[in-house]
């Protein structure tokens, strides 16, 4: 009887398991600032090495801003992780103060101007 308990809670955990997981689907955002960043090539270099982490959504790097902003899972990838990455293809990645802010995107940057995904203004957060 315990056994037989055990067997269907086990299979309704199953069940249950990736209705959660698209539940958390929203993910996180993480903007790094990489000094080393001048120009084209390494906007490619940068969001091609961090698009290949696991439980990475979308990598967007910006060389005139010297940030790239990252969406991720964070149940399977994090910053350390990134900083990691990005060391690995030649450029020193830190976490970035959030300083500024974009309304719209929700995500931060360490320094005044233009969003890098929307082009809004940043705002001082
Ligand atoms: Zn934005």
């Amino acid at each position: 009887m315990g056994a037989w308990v055990a067997a269907l809670a086990l299979a309704l955990v199953s069940v249950l398991t990736p209705a959660l997981g698209s539940a958390e689907s929203t993910g996180e955002a993480l903007t790094l600032e990489i000094p080393g960043l001048t120009c084209a090539n390494c906007e490619i270099k940068v969001e091609d090495a961090v698009t290949a982490v696991t439980g990475v959504r979308s990598v967007k790097a910006s060389a005139p801003t010297k940030v790239v902003v990252i969406f991720y899972d964070p149940a399977q990838a994090g910053p350390e992780e990134f900083i990691r990455t990005i060391y690995r293809v030649g450029y020193i990645a830190y976490v970035s103060p959030p300083a500024y802010r974009c309304a719209p995107c929700g995500v931060v940057y360490p320094a005044p101007g233009e969003c890098i995904l929307c082009q809004a203004e940043l705002t001082a957060s």
